[in-house]
């Protein structure tokens, strides 16, 4: 026998939508204090970054990092059949003209989106305002006749590296680790970063099973806060993980802009002790390096400084060219344009243009000529160059 009244499940729905409604709303409120009060840089720094958001990757990290496989794309799956799902239920609903039950679902679906966009903003968000990196940095002048034995040490050291490495017939380089191993590397380099700007605890970066997604879009990795994890697309060449790797993990350390990610990939990468780590820092950032010599030094020294490169670091960055040349530009296009939005949405003016942040150096024209009768420029040194040049005269490698 049915002893259910009718009137009183009618009430008790109505009950229930109303309290779903309220939690809606207090979390759009939430969302929206957050927003105006993240642009407090003390409150996005301690009690955000170096609070909340900390405490928060140091436990969800702690428990993802066991897992060999990125929760985060367990996630995305569940979020693609979810939102199938949803369409289905939407117009099943529609077609049956059950409004009430729609109006219920939508109302569920828009709660699951909204708590995930609080959880993001509470653990990724507010880092975007939060004070610029800790990171040392070269602040000296550099004499016109030293940038030669700048170029030449460093170029000796990709040299010898390039040669170095295992490779297949192709000229591939055999990574000497799988992607957990290396992980557990990174990990181990990140324990450099002494700062308490950083988060302490380093999550171990994932492989991302089905990463053609990744590749058809051109990302290298992705970085997820809300499960504490980096990620990187597990086919890309393999003198480009480490260092991607490493931009991932400075973002789960609480370093959300790119420009510093980047950095602080630059910094663990030129001064790790292990070579194949090392490498992938120098294919990433040597450029910076002949454009010192350019304007240091002259146009003849450039050109003769590129004559001294290993034909195999030609051949490495080639691999690269062509293996994300072989995706779609229009999907690369795409997914570029969306991360600006992302990056524009998250307050930085520049959007994707942030990513060369780092790597930006000015030219003076001092106006004076040298012996030779060449113009004499002065160069305001990039982040990256800084740090060559903190390498160079501190003797970090
Ligand atoms: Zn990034």
């Amino acid at each position: 026998m049915d002893t259910s009244n009718p009137m009183t499940d009618n009430v008790l729905k109505k009950t229930k939508f109303k309290a779903r409604l309220i939690a809606l709303s207090i979390m759009l409120a939430l969302i929206l204090i957050l927003s105006l009060i993240k642009r407090i840089e003390w409150v996005a720094e301690y009690v955000f970054a170096r609070g909340i958001s900390r405490a928060y990757a140091y436990v969800i990290g702690n428990v993802t990092s066991i897992l060999p496989i990125s929760v985060f794309e367990i996630f995305i799956y569940a979020a693609i059949i979810t939102g199938i799902v949803f369409i289905v239920l939407i117009i099943k609903n529609l077609i049956k003209k059950r409004w009430i039950k729609l109006a219920s679902s939508s109302l569920t679906v828009t709660i699951i989106v909204i708590s995930v966009l609080l959880l993001y903003t509470v653990t990724a968000s507010m880092n975007y305002y939060r004070a610029p990196v800790v990171l040392d940095m070269y602040d000296g002048g550099v004499d016109s006749d030293d940038y030669l034995s700048i170029g030449e040490y460093f170029l000796n050291d990709f040299n010898n590296l390039a040669a170095s490495f295992e490779r297949d017939e192709d000229n591939n380089i055999i990574s000497p680790y799988t992607d957990r191993e290396l992980a557990k590397i990174m990990r181990e380099e990140f324990a450099r970063l002494e700062s308490s700007y950083y988060n302490s605890y380093v999550p171990l970066a994932k492989p991302i099973l089905l990463s053609k997604f990744l590749s058809v879009n051109s990302l290298m990795g992705i970085s997820f806060a809300p499960t504490a994890e980096p990620n990187i697309n597990k086919d890309m060449p393999v003198c480009q993980k480490p260092f991607t790797m490493a931009h991932e993990i400075a973002h789960s350390l609480g370093v959300m802009r790119e420009n510093e990610a980047n950095l602080i990939a630059s910094y663990i990468t030129l001064t790790s002790k292990n070579d194949l780590i090392r490498y992938s820092g120098y294919l990433d950032t040597f450029y910076q390096i002949p454009s010192m010599i350019y304007w240091g030094v002259g146009s003849d020294a450039y050109s003769s400084f590129y004559e001294e490169f290993s034909p195999l670091i030609g051949i490495d960055r080639g691999i690269c060219t062509e293996f994300w040349g072989s995706y779609s530009s229009f999907m690369n296009k795409i997914s570029s344009f969306f991360n600006d939005i992302y990056l524009k949405l998250q307050g930085v003016d520049e959007g994707t243009g942030s990513y060369s942040g780092s790597y930006n150096y000015d030219i003076i024209d001092t106006g004076e000529i040298n012996d030779e009768g060449q113009p004499v420029f002065e160069i305001v040194f990039s982040d990256v160059q800084k740090l060559y040049l903190l390498i160079y005269f501190d003797n970090l490698i």
